[in-house]
């Protein structure tokens, strides 16, 4: 019987213990976690992915600030809100929604955010942190940090002895999630648009994770027979079969056919997506903690 891993519930387990760790941290020492994010511009999609993460925030009994700026917003002036931000203690993580509009260099107002504030792990010593090792201290960037959970649900913390391929090498999954595996001893390989047969390299795979952007690309004669598949792909297709001009979101992995093959795998949508956000509160939570000099709990 193949596993089909609920992010829902996963994620909703990832809250509860925000929840009630941010009862006690303003209980015992006073403290709220504050959340801001930052927002340039009136990009639907952006405004949809903003709205739910300060409502999250809410839930989870946080302070949650929006910042909404018009997409003529100076760089200058961004960069101004990010140093407030910095020096604000009612704040422990800053977010800014991407993509900023062109005029704005995006890797310059990343690296503006304090990375003891960065929830989004994004900033170079957070990267940096994660590259050798010390995750512990580092904000690890949300969706690879939820699918490694997922997967912790299924093979344990300790993954030695088992081969991971990776497929897509981008700084928000990619990379950090080959560094997750890494450091719970997998033998990892990274896959890209330049990898020669991937089929035949996926098949390698214990644990493969598909970071792609290509609907349904990776196909169940790909999956190793009980491999744990983490399909990290959102994408919207078509779907005249719901209606006329109507869509549906499906991942990288077509799942009817990986799901015949896999030993674990997770669905789209529901499956690493819920993940994210949740693991954004984990951060913020853990961000908190720290400024406060509490042990932050473990997720
Ligand atoms: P990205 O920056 O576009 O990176 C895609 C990666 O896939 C690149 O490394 C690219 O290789 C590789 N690739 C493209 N075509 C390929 C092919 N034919 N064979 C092998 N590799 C190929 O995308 P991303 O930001 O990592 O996101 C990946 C997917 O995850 C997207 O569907 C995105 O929507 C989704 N996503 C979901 C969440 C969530 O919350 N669940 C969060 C973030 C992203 P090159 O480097 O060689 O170009």
């Amino acid at each position: 019987m193949t596993e089909i891993i609920d992010g829902k519930i996963v994620a909703e387990d990832v809250v509860e213990t925000v929840k009630r760790f941010t009862a006690e941290l303003a209980e015992k020492h006073g403290v709220q976690p504050g959340l801001a994010v930052v927002i340039v511009g009136e990009d639907p999609a952006s405004q949809v992915y903003v709205s739910s993460k300060g409502k999250k925030a809410k839930e989870c009994g946080f302070l949650s600030v929006q910042h909404t700026l018009p997409a003529e917003t100076s760089e200058a002036d961004l960069l101004k809100l990010i140093g407030d931000l910095n020096a604000d203690p009612t704040i422990h993580g800053i977010l800014v929604q991407l993509p900023l509009p062109d005029h704005i260099d995006s890797g310059k107002v990343i690296q503006a955010i304090a990375p003891q504030k960065d929830v989004d792990g994004f900033s170079f010593v957070n990267v940096g942190k994660l590259g050798t090792g010390e995750i512990d201290s580092a904000f690890v960037p949300c969706t690879p940090a939820g699918s490694m959970l997922l997967i912790e649900r299924v093979r344990g913390k300790d993954l030695s002895g088992l081969n991971a391929v990776v497929v897509g090498r981008s700084n928000i999954v990619g990379k950090p999630m080959a560094n997750l595996l890494l450091a719970a001893n997998c033998t990892v390989t990274i896959a890209h648009s330049r990898t020669k047969d991937l089929p035949a390299l996926a098949r390698t795979a214990d644990i493969l994770v598909a970071a792609v952007g290509r609907p349904e690309m990776i196909k169940g004669d790909w999956v190793k027979p009980g491999a744990t598949v983490i399909d990290v792909g959102i994408n919207r297709i078509p779907a005249p079969e719901k209606g006329e001009g109507k869509s549906r979101l499906v991942g990288d992995v077509e799942f009817d056919s990986a799901h015949k093959a896999a030993g674990a795998i997770t669905p789209v949508p529901g499956g690493v997506g819920p993940m994210t956000i949740a693991m954004l509160m984990a951060n913020t939570l853990v961000s908190a903690s720290r400024a406060a000099g509490v042990e932050p709990p473990a997720f």
